[in-house]
């Protein structure tokens, strides 16, 4: 998600750290173009001329374009406005301090529904023993799914007796199954329409009823884009939601509906759907969105996987190599190590600014196999080397191909990498990427 809206503002934020100085034209213009791009990236109209009308009242302010750097000043603004367009602090679920806790899951067919019922099951059930119920009586293959998908997480089921024909019975089922078993938190998988219409709202109404809800969460589609928000105002102004799941944000979906669910319906998107498997289901986090849209990579899911991974002795190492001003082969062979204990590489290739950008690092090649091999390298150079890589000339190469049982191909590839990470690993030293990949919190 979001691909092309980031590659759009990358193109206007160049140019504008580009200038030494700003004027009114140059804002002006910069936020023309990020208003065209907010509109191709399918953000309601209405939200996005609220947001860039912020972004120009902060913008236009004499501290930020009499400042130094006014070109990064006004990304910072448009990166916090962003952020706070999407909700500012993840907003939790409610958890009743009396059990149960009752989640009722809404949404239309094929939003994916039933999938983020079973994810959110599973995540609870860490901490809680959850059920999910089985609320489709004309769907008995939704009934199935429900059902084959707890059982392969491991998490509770409760389906309507066959031939039960009110859903009203299937709760109440359902609420004394989970109190002989002591679950503590039960989501009700509703059934879903391929629109919104009056019969599915008026079931969903005497569901609530019933049920009480702490929290009902619409589930939908990111790939639908407006359609996605004006469902959820549909649902909203029905229901009452508490919060959103927004799935499939793993596809190409153009990112509208993360952006403007919030500003349109004022309710918040409390996880995101990253994938068909059921693990793959993230608590949203309008920070994260925020520096994914702005290209300066997922730092902070970067600095959760390094924290998980290493020793207080690594994290000093790297952290000290992150805020020199220049990148050698010491730095890259410690991180290679980093790199290996965070596996799945591409994922976490993913996370670092700019490792798009590098053409080696693309197509799979970062594979552990690659890594051991880069690492050999390295360790066949002398510590002079590792520290000044410019003296690898043409029979040092020779050796450490030799030394690393490689080739003098793949020597020369490795050092025309380091070089051009170093490159960027410099430029982003100039600019507000690297205060960001500091890693404050290490
Ligand atoms: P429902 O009709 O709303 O219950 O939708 P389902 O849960 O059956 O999901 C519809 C389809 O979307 C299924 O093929 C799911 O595997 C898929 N799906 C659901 N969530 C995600 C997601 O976050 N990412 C991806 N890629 N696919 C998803």
């Amino acid at each position: 998600m979001f691909d092309a809206l980031k590659e759009r503002l990358d193109g206007v934020f160049g140019k504008l750290k580009g200038k030494g100085k700003l004027t009114e034209g140059d804002v002006q213009e910069a936020l023309r173009e990020v208003r065209r791009a907010l509109l191709e990236a399918d953000v309601n109209y209405k939200v996005v001329k609220g947001l860039v009308e912020n972004i120009r009242r902060r913008a236009m302010e004499r501290s930020v374009l009499d400042s130094i750097t006014p070109g990064q000043q006004v990304v910072a603004v448009v990166y916090e406005e962003l952020m706070d367009l999407m909700g500012s602090e993840p907003k939790p679920l409610t958890i009743s301090p009396k059990p149960p806790t009752l989640m009722m899951m809404v949404g239309l067919q094929g939003g994916g529904k039933t999938t983020s019922t079973v994810k959110l099951a599973k995540r609870l059930s860490k901490g809680h023993k959850p059920l999910v119920v089985a609320c489709d009586l004309r769907r008995p293959a939704a009934v199935d799914q429900l059902r084959v998908l707890a059982e392969s997480a491991g998490v509770g089921f409760y389906g309507p007796e066959k031939g039960e024909s009110d859903v009203l019975n299937v709760i109440d089922g359902a609420l004394r199954y989970a109190r002989d078993r002591l679950m503590d938190v039960i989501l009700f998988d509703t059934a879903g329409r391929l629109t919104v219409d009056d019969e599915m709202m008026a079931e969903l109404d005497a569901m609530k009823a019933r049920i009480a809800p702490h929290e009902i969460l619409l589930v939908v589609d990111a790939m639908t884009g407006q359609e996605a928000v004006s469902v959820s105002e549909a649902f909203h102004s029905r229901m009452d939601l508490t919060g959103v799941v927004l799935s499939k944000v793993d596809g190409d979906a153009r990112g509208g509906a993360a952006l403007a669910v919030l500003a349109t319906t004022g309710v918040p998107i409390k996880f995101a759907g990253v994938g068909e498997g059921i693990d793959a289901l993230e608590v949203f986090d309008a920070k994260r969105m925020a520096e994914r849209i702005m290209g300066m990579g997922d730092v902070v899911g970067l600095v959760e996987k390094i924290e998980q991974a290493t020793s207080e002795e690594d994290v000093k190492r790297l952290s000290s190599s992150l805020k020199k001003n220049k990148l050698d082969f010491n730095d890259l062979l410690a991180q290679f190590e980093q790199i290996e204990k965070m596996g799945p590489l591409d994922k976490v290739m993913e996370m670092i600014p700019g490792a798009d950008k590098i053409k080696e690092l693309k197509d799979g090649e970062m594979d552990p196999r690659r890594i051991a091999r880069m690492k050999a390298i390295i360790q066949s150079m002398t510590p002079e080397e590792r520290r000044s890589p410019a003296v690898i000339k043409g029979s040092r190469r020779r050796r450490i191909a030799q030394g690393s049982g490689t080739t003098v191909q793949m020597v020369n590839q490795l050092l025309k990498q380091q070089s051009q990470m170093n490159d960027l690993w410099k430029k982003m030293g100039k600019g507000k990427g690297r205060k960001k990949f500091q890693m404050p919190k290490l």
